[in-house]
């Protein structure tokens, strides 16, 4: 197939403070570089965006090492209620799900609701939904994350989210991190979409909304993609992901508009990170959080934002 565009390709596992063991990160990089092989190779089979969004999201979501899907963190009474959107920039259409329980993909209501009149659906809408697409019941937990929130309930929840991915380490030292997974894709033929799902930050009140399943966390145009992770309430704050793809929509260049939006957030002393693909296929990241664990591809190869500087802000591929 000839290609129109060379796709581009970059993907998140959350953002938080440091990794602690050197174990930890590799096994980390090798989740996620799975992830972008197979994915950038379907980019390159001619799939579209949206479709290789949603299948990178299920891939993390199904690794129980990402608080997304199977190892989601555990809400403060020690259920799971995942959230997830997708976002088709070409389309301009948001879907999204909040707060749903006993699935195993929560992206694949999202895809299904890409096409409905009713887009966004919260707890009990969503479970109606997976009843009626007859999506089997399924326990996304794991032993480790029953783990971290026993400790959390002993120390009576005195950390403001979940480890950032589930490795015994990070469970033992109850390090406050982040999770949540996103995908952000451009196609053969110059589409972009992006996708986040999320088990949340973890140790909520329940009924707590995440920004995983909003446009600030989650937003495309035909121009610009953006995938956000970290503390959901900072991220609203600041509407993130509509701050930057519009600074793009409205001729700013990827690169600036990260510079711009990041400084702002550091002013402000907010705590996340973000992914974002533009439309020319620069790859851009950026944080105000100690690490952001993210790997793109560009084509020519592979790369990650693993083990770069704490005090490193953005960085961008043209
Ligand atoms: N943004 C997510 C939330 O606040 C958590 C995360 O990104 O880890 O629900």
């Amino acid at each position: 197939m000839k290609l129109q565009v060379q796709p581009k390709l970059i993907i998140h596992g959350g953002a938080g403070s440091s990794l602690h063991g050197k174990g930890g990160l590799e096994a980390v990089r090798q989740s996620l570089y799975t992830v972008v092989e197979e994915i950038y190779a379907l980019l390159l089979s001619g799939a579209t965006a949206s479709v290789a969004v949603v299948q990178g999201c299920q891939m993390l979501e199904d690794d129980p090492r990402f608080n997304a899907g199977t190892g989601s963190v555990l809400q403060s009474d020690g259920q799971i209620r995942m959230s997830a959107s997708l976002m088709d920039g070409t389309s301009r259409r948001f879907s999204g799900v909040i707060n749903v329980s006993r699935v195993k993909n929560p992206i694949e209501l999202v895809q299904f609701l890409q096409n409905s009149p009713d887009r966004v659906l919260s707890d009990y809408g969503a479970a109606e939904l997976a009843r009626e697409l007859q999506v089997p019941s399924y326990n996304g937990l794991t032993e480790l994350r029953l783990q971290e929130w026993m400790q959390e309930r002993h120390d009576n929840f005195k950390s403001t989210m979940a480890g950032v991915v589930a490795e015994p380490e990070l469970v033992e030292s109850s390090n406050a991190g982040r999770g949540t997974i996103g995908v952000v894709a451009l196609d053969a033929y110059g589409r972009l979409a992006t996708g986040t799902s999320t088990g949340g930050k973890g140790f909520e009140r329940i009924g707590r909304v995440s920004d995983s399943a909003m446009p600030a966390g989650n937003y495309a145009t035909s121009q610009a993609a953006v995938s956000c992770t970290g503390i959901g309430e900072d991220i609203i704050d600041e509407c993130l992901a509509p701050r930057i793809v519009v600074r793009v929509t409205d001729g700013m260049s990827l690169k600036d508009a990260m510079q711009r939006s990041f400084a702002e957030a550091d002013k402000n002393q907010r705590d996340f990170g973000a992914i974002a693909l533009d439309a020319n296929g620069a790859i851009a990241w950026g944080k105000t959080s100690e690490i952001l664990l993210a790997a793109y591809h560009n084509g020519e190869k592979l790369g990650d934002t693993l083990e770069l500087p704490i005090e490193t802000d953005i960085g961008c591929i043209e």
